[in-house]
């Protein structure tokens, strides 16, 4: 390589300033397919029987880029995320075209956090190493188990030796690596859940991301569990669940930095904090979403959910969009405190009186304080407490 040639996107890594709260600014990705549909998933994913022409989606998402990029002018982006779906079914040459066209079209910081999500079925060496070269610096892997019969029940294609193997992989060619574990599956006790997520914390490197199983409406779950077919751990063993998780990744040095994220310091996903500090954020793709300034403020921006209709839209109309909402006061106050109550650092009261020209409502907060839901952290900042997380929702409902 040219010693005198600028470093591609996502070369270089660095850990995040701490504690800076900055938000920065992301670019999402989304590509929307999947090879099979996991019966618990309500993400704007789909199964095509035949190949998708990666060409053509990689032009598209060059157009709405450049759209994305002109709403966002003077911004520098901090980080890029390829979610889904699965971007791992991308090709490398694809990935590497969406990372040219974002450094072509904003301003990109030499330190970018650039991660791709990667399922462990669709792992190959070779693809992984193409990825890298296209500037990926942070891959978040799919494992959801460390256990055979839950992931064929989760309906996931890959089995605990392939994502051994990919985890390996990922460690060996990318700088940085997460993955991801799903817990209060059916007959899971706490026991099991404590063995199993200590033998992740001896896999992982630095960030582990760790969900609850949640059923959402509309997906095959739902109807199973709506018959009887289909048996969850309830609140009282969902709360344990919940608590061990703390217990057990505090000890091991990778607390929880948000509700369901865990990283030692410095290790925390800098995308997703653009989300939860109420950053701003390009998304293009299939179902994205996007917060970005426009005519009096912030605008909440969704595109097109249906992939082949998002793709004719793009090459007709340069992009996707379909929602282009500008938010009022009161949106944006509920979206900082539901955001920002997700993190361990809480809120800037500040912020939030800037946005709403109000203050908190002092008694509500005395009240969610007395019932240990939410404390202070400093003369103008609060937090969730991890009992005021389990029912975030109804303690913003509270606070507004
Ligand atoms: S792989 Fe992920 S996005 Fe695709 S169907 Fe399964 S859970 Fe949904």
């Amino acid at each position: 390589m040219n010693a005198h040639a600028p470093a591609p996107l996502g070369a270089t890594v660095t850990a995040l300033p701490v504690p800076s709260r900055e938000p920065g600014f992301g670019v999402y990705v989304h590509w929307p397919f999947c090879a099979a549909k996991c019966p618990y998933c309500d993400f704007n994913s789909h199964v095509r029987h035949q190949a998708v022409d990666q060409e053509r989606y990689a032009a598209a998402f060059r157009r709405e880029l450049a759209v994305m990029a002109g709403r966002s002018k003077g911004e520098r982006v901090t980080s890029v995320f390829f979610g889904g779906g699965t971007p791992s079914l991308m090709l490398p040459e694809t990935v590497a075209g969406i990372l040219e066209a974002i450094a072509g079209e904003w301003a990109v910081a030499p330190d970018a956090e650039v991660t791709l999500e990667a399922n462990p079925s669709s792992v190959e060496a070779e693809r992984f190493r193409g990825y890298r070269a296209a500037g990926v610096n942070r891959v978040s892997l799919g494992v959801q188990a460390l256990h055979d019969e839950d992931l064929r029940r989760l309906g996931r294609l890959h089995d605990v030796s392939q994502a051994l193997h990919a985890i390996g992989l990922a460690r060996e060619i990318f700088p940085r690596l997460s993955f991801d574990l799903i817990y209060a599956r059916p007959g899971q006790t706490v026991e099991a859940w404590e063995a199993e997520l200590a033998r992740a914390i001896d896999l992982a490197a630095d960030h582990l991301s760790l969900y609850q199983l949640t059923i959402e409406e509309g997906t095959p779950f739902h109807a199973l569990r709506a018959a009887g077919k289909l048996i969850v751990p309830d609140g009282e063993l969902s709360a344990d669940l919940y608590q061990a998780t703390q217990d057990l990744t505090r000890a091991r040095g990778l607390p929880a930095y948000e509700i369901s994220n865990h990283a030692a310091p410095g290790a925390e996903s800098r995308h997703n904090l653009t989300y939860w500090r109420y950053g701003l954020y390009a998304g293009v793709g299939p179902g994205a979403h996007g917060r970005l300034m426009g005519p009096g403020g912030r605008h909440a921006v969704a595109t097109e959910r249906h992939p082949e209709t998002w793709l004719r839209m793009v090459e007709d109309w340069d992009s996707g969009i379909v929602t282009d909402d500008l938010l009022t006061p009161e949106e944006e106050a509920d979206e900082l405190l539901l955001m920002g109550l997700r993190l361990a650092e809480g809120i800037d009261l500040a912020r939030w009186r800037r946005l709403t020209g109000r203050d908190i409502d002092h008694a509500s907060e005395a009240d969610l304080a007395g019932h240990g839901m939410i404390e202070r952290l400093g003369p103008d900042r609060i937090r969730a407490t991890p009992a005021g997380m389990m029912v975030l929702d109804a303690v913003v409902a509270d606070l507004c």
